[in-house]
């Protein structure tokens, strides 16, 4: 998609915000209250990816993040049922997957996260875009509103320019949340439903639902501006590649942050620790300004 079909795109949704506005005294009111926060908020929010262990030994050996079409020798990847997967069907295949604030996408073995700084946006030269929405999603807890595109051609229509869609975003989390800082807690669900794009089609459906999902065309360097990496305490203890990868990244500045797993509630655990950085990440730079 070209650079002006991504800015049109960004316009046409700032216009619809703006519009529901008009109608809509509570979103205005909270907008306007909250804009001064929500704007440094969604300026300097980190990019989240979460993965496995055994994906992190392979990003961290081979250090690049790779698509999923990268990962598949350069083809269009099958499930196991022989159906092409939902970023084939959406032509996402060759990007690297991120969400603007937390972890989102569940890992469900041995999950790791990585928390890259904003910086990643500007200084990465790779094809980016961000949709207001999970895009994988669509095709199965999803549904499109008030449209009659198909699932791809409603990505394309709400995809927008990286970082432009930063102030989006800010516009978004100032008129929709009732705390902007609510973006990054799951369970704080937008305040009114109407400015959400998609609307839940089955009780699966979470926060992917209005957490903004930035992709860039694989294969991203792995210490592209890297802040933190949150692992399990056993695998960064274990003597292995992750002690190595620990003392290399910590001398770069990056953070490590360790968690005891209880009960296979990883998932969780790593989510929980993911949201604290964010939460305290925010807080610094919203008070005292960038770092
Ligand atoms: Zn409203």
């Amino acid at each position: 998609m070209s650079p002006t079909d991504l800015n049109a795109n960004l316009v046409r949704l700032r216009g619809e915000l703006l519009k529901h506005r008009d109608l809509c005294n509570a979103c205005l009111s909270r907008h306007n209250t909250s804009l001064g926060q929500a704007i440094p908020l969604a300026m300097n929010l980190p990019l989240s990816l979460a993965t496995s262990s055994d994906a992190l030994e392979s990003i961290w050996g081979a250090q690049t993040i790779k698509s999923q079409r990268d990962l598949n020798g350069g083809l269009s990847k099958k499930k196991s049922d022989g159906s092409y997967t939902d970023e084939v069907i959406l032509h996402t295949d060759d990007d690297v997957f991120f969400f603007a604030g937390p972890f989102r996408y569940p890992v469900n073995s041995g999950p790791c996260g990585l928390i890259f700084s904003p910086e990643i946006e500007s200084k990465l030269s790779n094809r980016k875009i961000a949709t207001p929405f999970d895009s994988g999603g669509l095709l199965n807890h999803f549904k499109p509103l008030n449209t009659s595109l198909t699932p791809i051609e409603f990505v394309r229509a709400n995809e927008m320019p990286v970082p432009d869609y930063r102030t989006y975003l800010g516009e978004f989390i100032a008129t929709t949340f009732h705390e902007p800082t609510d973006y990054l807690h799951d369970d704080n669900a937008p305040a009114c439903d109407t400015p959400m794009l998609v609307k839940s089609k089955d009780p699966n459906a979470d926060a992917r639902q209005w957490t903004f999902e930035v992709r860039c065309q694989g294969p991203v360097p792995m210490d592209a501006p890297l802040m933190a990496i949150i692992i399990e305490r056993a695998l960064a203890q274990s003597g292995d590649w992750a002690e190595d990868m620990m003392m290399v990244l910590k001398s770069r500045g990056v953070v490590f942050t360790l968690f005891d797993t209880v009960d296979g509630s990883d998932w969780e655990i790593l989510k929980e620790q993911g949201q604290k950085f964010l939460d305290q990440h925010i807080r610094q730079v919203v008070t005292h300004g960038p770092l």
